[in-house]
């Protein structure tokens, strides 16, 4: 339940809200999470003033703010046309309306197609206070632990690489029950991302070159079983996309 709310104009206000502990403050961007009901009492800091909310290309990469929302991301000309279709995937159109970047990839679990897509282009996060870049990667395990008090002003991505995303549900518009996300850059390096499965997006590859990508796909869901599908299936399914992706370079 949201006990207090704060909307600051100024980063400095923000993160000094956000330092307190007593009452347990976090920042607030679309509030599609924060706003369900919850037993734990928190207050919030809406980021919806700090000006966060651009997309802007700088040179070989695209920085995108924290508060800009899916539906914005969406629509922007500069964002490669694979993520977009991440982005149509993971939710509706009126929950793109409001929930945020930087929101959607904190509260992200493993079906989430965005943040599989996002995690394959190795993006490079901008974390306040202190102006520290850190990796999705680095950051996606330790959410919990490592964002008390912290906030997430920037996310950049490559613009030079090619993406290709693959996924397998009951229903098209259905969120995955395996995914791929495949990112290939002008020197051959190649990152694989599964999704569809557990707490996180899981980095499958990231090597020199496409080779033996479909076979890390197969090993990292090697026991990647549930109630929606045996791990046996999301194993050989995740190798079959991985391929696919490659191809769609290759061809
Ligand atoms: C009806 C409904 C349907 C939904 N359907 C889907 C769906 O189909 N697929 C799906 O994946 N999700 C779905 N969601 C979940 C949700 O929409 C997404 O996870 C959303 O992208 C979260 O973004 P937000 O900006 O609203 O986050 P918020 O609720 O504002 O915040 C989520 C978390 O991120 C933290 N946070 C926010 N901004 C920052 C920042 N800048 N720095 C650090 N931490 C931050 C918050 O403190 C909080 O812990 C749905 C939600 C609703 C209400």
């Amino acid at each position: 339940m949201i006990t207090e709310y704060h909307r600051p104009d100024k980063l400095e206000d923000a993160l000094d809200l956000l330092a307190r502990t007593n009452p347990l403050t976090v920042p607030l961007g679309g509030g599609t999470v924060l706003n369900q009901p919850s037993d734990q009492q928190v207050a919030v800091v809406d980021l919806q003033a700090l000006g966060l909310n651009l997309i802007e290309p700088r040179g070989r990469t695209l920085s995108i703010g924290a508060t800009v929302t899916l539906q914005a991301l969406l629509d922007a000309s500069k964002t490669p046309l694979v993520l977009k279709a991440a982005i149509r995937h993971e939710a509706t159109y009126n929950i793109r309306q409001v929930a945020t970047v930087a929101g959607a990839l904190m509260a992200a679990d493993g079906r989430s197609p965005f943040a599989a897509a996002i995690l394959a282009l190795a993006p490079e996060l901008t974390l306040q206070p202190g102006d520290e870049k850190v990796s999705y990667g680095e950051l996606l395990p330790l959410r919990a632990e490592q964002m008390p008090g912290r906030l997430i002003t920037y996310v950049a991505i490559p613009l030079d690489v090619k993406l290709a995303y693959q996924y397998v549900a009951r229903s098209p518009a259905d969120l995955p029950i395996v995914c791929a996300a495949v990112a290939k850059w002008p020197s051959g390096r190649t990152r694989v991302v599964l999704g569809g499965y557990g707490e996180s997006p899981l980095l499958a590859m990231d090597g020199p070159n496409p080779q033996g990508a479909d076979i890390a796909a197969r090993d990292a869901y090697r026991e990647a079983g549930d109630q929606w599908a045996s791990a046996e299936y999301r194993s050989d399914v995740a190798a079959k996309l991985t391929r696919r992706c490659i191809d769609e370079f290759e061809n």
